[in-house]
């Protein structure tokens, strides 16, 4: 193959305002199924037959886009691996989204928790004994996160490789971080209601918890459901049967 066309939707790239390329997992092998017959390509995202239309987020701004292709060209040459081997690298850029990403949210977690604490002491919640226990907790919680962090960088160093244990990772902060700005959100009680524009309230600090309590909503669904992740951790970490296929009616 020197070139090839692509006819297919690209949905939710991020940023692709500042992107001059995307990569695709796309179908090389005609009448293939399921993983194979897919190959990993990098595209040119600056020619005709590529269109970017943002997409909206609960937040007001546009983070990301769905990506239309019809008719675009991609060089042989930026088919990355072998042709047909673009499920395993899909899992591999999966296994590093997983993981990696959470290396620096460890960091953004306990930022956003010292805020947390001084906006508590400044309202007086942390007068409250059960605002202490789930301060306490989600405490724990990042310490746990830190240890996970720990032992997927060790398989990676071992192995070369994320395993299927960074899902166990991507489960946990996305599990946390919901709960975390939940306490976040009972702490502001009716001052979480504040804010047109996402922006503006009470204060700085205020403003930022709610935006974080808006986007952990959708951190259980990118980079993989957290029912997708449970699948991978019974199938591929505890090796338990592979769940039933759905019946064809
Ligand atoms: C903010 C945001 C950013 C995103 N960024 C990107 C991006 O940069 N690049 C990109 O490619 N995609 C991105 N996505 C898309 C995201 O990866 C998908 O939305 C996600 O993988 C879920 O797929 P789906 O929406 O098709 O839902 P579906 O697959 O239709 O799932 C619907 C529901 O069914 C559950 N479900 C599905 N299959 C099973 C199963 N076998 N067992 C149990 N439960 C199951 C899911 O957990 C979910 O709750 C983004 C999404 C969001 C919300």
């Amino acid at each position: 193959m020197t070139s090839g066309w692509c006819r297919a939707r690209r949905s939710g790239r991020r940023s692709r305002h500042h992107a001059d390329w995307i990569f695709a997992i796309v179908r090389t092998e005609p009448g293939s199924v399921r993983h194979a017959g897919l190959s990993y390509l990098l595209i040119p995202l600056d020619q005709p037959g590529v269109e970017v239309r943002p997409i909206r987020t609960m937040l007001g701004d546009s983070g990301f886009n769905s990506v239309y292709f019809d008719g675009a060209r991609a060089s042989a040459d930026n088919l990355i691996g072998e042709p047909g081997s673009g499920w395993t690298a899909a899992m591999t850029t999966l296994g590093h989204e997983r993981a990696t990403s959470v290396l620096n949210y460890q960091f953004s977690f306990a930022r956003e928790m010292e805020q947390l604490r001084e906006l508590a002491t400044r309202r007086g919640a942390l007068r409250d004994e059960l605002v202490r226990d789930r301060f306490v907790e989600a405490f724990i919680g990042l310490q746990i996160m830190g240890y996970n962090n720990i032992r997927s960088l060790t398989r990676a160093l071992v192995d070369g490789r994320f395993g299927p244990e960074a899902s166990i990772g991507k489960y946990y902060w996305s599990r946390w971080h919901q709960s975390f700005t939940e306490l976040a959100m009972d702490v502001l009680e009716s001052d979480a209601l504040l804010g047109t524009e996402w922006d503006d309230g009470p204060d700085e600090a205020s403003a930022a918890m709610r935006r974080a309590f808006i986007r952990a909503r959708a951190e259980t669904i990118y980079a993989g459901t957290s029912e997708i992740q449970k699948n991978i951790i019974s199938e591929r970490v505890l090796g338990l049967p592979r769940e039933p296929k759905p019946v064809a009616s």
